[in-house]
């Protein structure tokens, strides 16, 4: 199977969990991105340390900060990205930043419902707005007619937990606003299929697998995945998948999860 192979990539949420693990893999690569954009709430802080101690090792690693519930914040760290890429556009997109609350169906609130939501689904939606000009620019240098991760992509870090067929762990947490906010990030990710798929940007939907993490460790399970398993075989999918792929919903083993 062929390395993931990209110029460039942003992820969000990349000062820990999930996100980190995929800015240490992209660093690891046999050949590593030109630029990879980590972007996080707090980028000069304490949260940060971990990314500001690879930064300081990689130059190609930038960290810039972003806020996805922060519309203002999104369109800022895009001009700084643009800068950046200098005339280049952007290969790879992964929406990974997001929020879980362990609430019931009983207990869920207006201000759960709206936070999540905010954060999970119209994140993304703002993020691949933003990130259009550069991921079309990046989709126009790249030679052939198919699509792929290495020419333009947007990866929404989905869960099965979103699956509405599967309704998966129901009895390990309810979490009902974490569960809507996916399923409708799931829609999203069709929806973008459908819409960037003449611009040459391939868009899927990917479950990380139940993975140890501060998120995947809420309840009082240990999660079955460790970061690098996970993000191992996430990077495995993306280096695979193709137009035929777009806007399926897959999870970090390349298979198709039920919506
Ligand atoms: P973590 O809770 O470990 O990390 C979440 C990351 O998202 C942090 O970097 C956090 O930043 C960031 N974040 C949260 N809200 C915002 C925001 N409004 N703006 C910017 N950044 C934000 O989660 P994981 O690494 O486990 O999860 C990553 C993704 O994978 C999520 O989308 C999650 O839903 C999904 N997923 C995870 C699973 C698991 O088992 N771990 C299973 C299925 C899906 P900060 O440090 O500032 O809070």
């Amino acid at each position: 199977m062929a390395e993931l192979c990209v110029s460039s990539v942003l992820v969000t949420g990349a000062n820990r969990g999930l996100g980190l693990g995929l800015i240490q893999h992209f660093l690891r690569l046999p050949k590593p991105p030109q630029w990879i954009f980590a972007t996080c709430r707090d980028p000069k802080g304490q949260r940060a340390r971990e990314l500001q101690n690879l930064a300081s090792k990689h130059p190609n690693l930038v960290i810039i900060g972003l806020e996805v519930a922060n519309p203002a914040s999104i369109k800022a760290a895009a001009a700084k990205v643009e800068e950046y890429l200098g005339g280049s556009g952007l290969n790879l997109l992964i929406n990974n930043a997001g929020m879980l609350k362990a609430k019931t169906l009983e207990d869920e609130t207006l201000e759960d419902m709206r936070e999540v939501y905010t954060t999970n689904t119209v994140g993304p939606l703002l993020m691949g707005q933003a990130f259009l000009p550069l991921l079309k620019k990046a989709a126009q240098g790249s030679p052939g007619s198919g699509l792929s991760c290495s020419k333009a992509a947007i990866i929404n870090m989905s869960s099965y937990a979103g699956s509405i067929e599967d309704m998966y762990v129901w009895d390990f947490g309810q979490v009902v606003s974490y569960r809507c906010s996916k399923a409708a990030l799931n829609m999203l990710s069709r929806c973008q299929s459908l819409a960037y798929k003449e611009h040459g940007i391939l868009c899927v939907a990917l479950h990380p697998g139940w993975v140890q993490t501060d998120m995947g460790s809420t309840g009082s399970f240990k999660p079955p995945l460790t970061v690098d398993d996970s993000v191992q075989g996430m990077l495995k999918v993306l280096s695979s998948i193709s137009e035929k792929e777009t806007g399926a919903f897959l999870d970090w083993e390349g298979k198709v999860v039920p919506w």
